[in-house]
């Protein structure tokens, strides 16, 4: 077959391919409140075996296919992505992925941190090129409190520094806001992150999965931030660069940088949606709200040809009809399956 110029692939409201978010673990050293539950996801329960979750090979084989298919960025995220061993050898066949143009991916990791100081160096020597951090309080304990296992804050802060002095950076920091629980500290991050070169980006709290009881009135409307970080210091927006980019941008006018707002609430960005994932077990799901998945593992382990995992795959985008976000208003809350946050990465 030949294999389609990149960018070809629209699925069915015209949106391409371009991203692909690869799970490489469901298992998490934290236990966010909002994301992995200690009620749910305690002791007893059943993660997904090694066997069950895709090898580096097939994960290097799925990647290297969408990228044949105008696939240009890949991130690696979990659970915690770097639980999973070996992760920096991923890495390094990633890495050497190159587009139908010859150009190389743009490949980056979502990770709470926590290992990060000690694995940076090795990550960017593999050819990673740029991390995300997430961290939702500066304060000790409310960050203790939210990750649920104690971990310190001063670690993460350790980690977005060893992060930028290796050169995964422009780091972007990713904090969910939660009214009521860290709203309040909205100029203090802006503050601790202004003039770092890191770009902190606000994400509105949302309805993943089903275990975190999600409501809406937990939701800090982003025009509501931004405005309050405007009036402590003057804010201009940025033109969005690239095309399918989440993150509405502001920057501050004295110069000190940059940051951004993930606004999945209050103002859908499903139109530009050019995100596929896939679960550490290797199911595809086109949207983050989706119930169900498409197996790939199986196509895999079932023998079939590159050639008909990239039609299996276009196959697939092509009947994309996901847009959750702007239809969220309108469904019965609770009267759909949703796959976990956990499972797919964000
Ligand atoms: N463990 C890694 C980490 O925390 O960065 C990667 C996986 S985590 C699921 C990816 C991102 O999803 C994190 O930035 C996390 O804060 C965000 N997230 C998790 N649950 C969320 C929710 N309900 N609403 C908004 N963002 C959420
Ligand atoms: Fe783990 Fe990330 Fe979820 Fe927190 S948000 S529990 S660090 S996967
Ligand atoms: Fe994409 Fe689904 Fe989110 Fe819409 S709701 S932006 S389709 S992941």
């Amino acid at each position: 077959m030949t294999v389609s110029p990149a960018g070809d692939i629209t699925d069915a409201r015209g949106r391409p391919l371009h991203d692909l978010r690869i799970s490489v673990t469901d298992r998490c050293n934290f236990r966010c409140v909002y994301c992995m539950p200690k009620e749910i996801f305690g002791r007893d329960f059943a993660f997904r075996e090694r066997s069950e979750l895709l090898s580096f090979e097939e994960i290097e084989r799925l990647a290297r296919v969408s990228v044949s298919l105008g696939v240009t960025k890949l991130r690696l995220t979990g659970g915690e992505p770097l639980l999973r061993r070996g992760i920096t050898e991923l890495v390094q066949k990633l890495a050497q992925l190159r587009t139908p143009e010859g150009a190389p991916v743009d490949l980056a990791m979502t990770t709470n941190g926590s290992a990060l100081p000690k694995m940076a160096q090795s990550l960017k020597d593999a050819g990673l090129n740029r991390v995300t951090i997430s961290l939702d309080s500066l304060d000790d304990a409310k960050f203790k409190a939210i990750n649920d296992v104690n971990f310190p804050v001063s670690r993460v802060l350790e980690a977005i520094e060893v992060a930028q002095e290796v050169g995964l950076g422009p780091v972007k920091i990713n904090t969910v806001v939660k009214r009521g629980v860290n709203d309040d500290e909205i100029l203090t991050l802006a503050e601790h992150f202004r003039g770092t070169g890191t770009i902190l980006r606000f994400i509105e709290y949302m309805d993943v999965g089903t275990t975190n009881g999600w409501k809406l009135d937990e939701v800090l409307p982003s025009a509501e931030l931004v405005s309050m970080i405007n009036e402590r210091w003057d804010l201009e927006p940025v033109t969005k660069t690239e095309p399918g980019e989440t993150a509405n941008r502001w920057r501050y006018v004295d110069g000190a940088g940059e940051i951004g707002v993930i606004s999945s609430v209050t103002n859908a960005f499903c139109g530009n949606c050019s995100r596929a994932r896939v679960s550490a077990e290797g199911q595809l799901y086109t949207c983050l709200f989706a119930g169900s998945g498409y197996d790939l593992r199986k196509l895999m382990r079932d023998g079939i040809s590159d050639e008909d995992l990239a039609k299996a795959l276009t196959g697939h985008w092509r009947k994309r009809d996901d847009n959750y976000s702007e239809l969220r208003a309108a469904l019965t809350p609770g009267n759909r399956k949703r796959i976990e946050m956990s499972y797919i990465g964000g």
